[in-house]
């Protein structure tokens, strides 16, 4: 049985006038990589905030581990990474590590391996203010970790970075799921969701528009592009046809949006039998990034 590590249930939250979160509603499960997806505004912060204690919500509720201990005591059992990280320029980095244990109450014990997971063990005893900005958000991820907590989140972590600091964190992030730490991190950017995450919450305004596996919302079964010069005749058709859920007419194109699968010859062939002609027939499969940009442009 998945266990169940945080419950959101018809979260809302308004800064006066703007309403910043809206009815919002998931589960985070143990072991998988969860992002929160939206464009800058749509609520990921605030979410995460109010889940860390560090923003009070208008109203809704959640519950860390099915509430079986306070959020007080359940936090402690969560890392995290919302702001700039924050560290003393003029000590190094094992230094600052082992204030984080004093400040936090925790053993020293894990710093080495920590440093070794983020791969700064080489630059344990370099100062603070040498590193770059990738080497500065490692030390914090590291100093994240240092209680093997049950979940990290991350928010907007590759920010900023260039490249290849782009890739080390988003690789970092890959390799600490791998070792069974659950993650949820908040982006406004569908390539990172798609290479690091196992599933998705699109916000928009601070509403979800969709909550589940990326691979399923890659999944669909595709479209139709057609033309005819019967064109009239071609809609009702598919409009009439079991296999399609929608048929957009747009302009010299028809879109027709597959709900099972059917292959290219069979619906030429059934159009051919209506004496319905074709002057253009290709079956498509809309990319992750047109299916979040229909998401995100066209629900109201
Ligand atoms: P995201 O992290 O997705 O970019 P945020 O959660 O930061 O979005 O913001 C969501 C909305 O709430 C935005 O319209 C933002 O301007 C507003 N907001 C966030 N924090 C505050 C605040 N402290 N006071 C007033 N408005 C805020
Ligand atoms: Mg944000």
């Amino acid at each position: 049985m998945p266990s169940t590590i945080l419950t959101v249930n018809n979260l809302n939250k308004k800064f006066s006038s703007i309403h910043a979160v809206k009815n919002l509603s998931f589960t985070i499960e143990k072991g998988n990589v969860y992002g929160i997806l939206g464009p800058n505004g749509s609520g990921k912060s605030t979410t995460l905030g109010i889940v860390l204690n560090v923003v009070n919500k208008t109203s809704g509720d959640f519950f860390w581990f099915n509430n079986s201990i306070s959020t007080h005591n359940a936090l402690k059992k969560v890392g995290a990474i919302i702001e700039h990280p924050n560290f003393y320029p003029y000590m190094t980095a094992e230094e600052n590590l082992k204030l984080v244990c004093k400040i936090k109450g925790i053993p020293t014990a894990k710093i080495i391996e920590k440093l070794t997971l983020v791969g700064l063990i080489e630059r344990k005893d370099s100062k603070f203010r040498s590193f770059s900005l990738g080497m500065k958000q490692r030390l914090a991820i590291a100093s994240a970790l240092l209680n093997d907590p049950e979940i990290l989140i991350l928010d907007e972590p590759t920010n900023g970075l260039d490249p290849q600091g782009i890739h080390q964190i988003r690789s970092l992030i890959t390799k600490i799921a791998a070792e069974g730490t659950t993650i949820l991190l908040a982006s406004h950017l569908l390539d990172e969701v798609e290479k690091v995450c196992s599933h998705v919450v699109i916000l928009r305004n601070g509403q979800k528009l969709y909550d589940g596996r990326v691979d399923q919302l890659i999944a669909s079964n595709g479209f139709f592009e057609v033309m005819s010069t019967q064109k009239n005749k071609l809609i009702d058709f598919l409009k009439n046809h079991d296999a399609f859920n929608t048929v957009k007419d747009e302009g010299d194109i028809i879109k027709a949006f597959l709900n099972t699968n059917l292959e290219a010859e069979i619906l030429n062939k059934q159009l051919l039998e209506q004496d319905i002609p074709l002057s253009h027939l290709v079956k498509r499969k809309e990319s992750l990034e047109e299916q979040f940009l229909q998401l995100t442009n066209n629900k109201k």
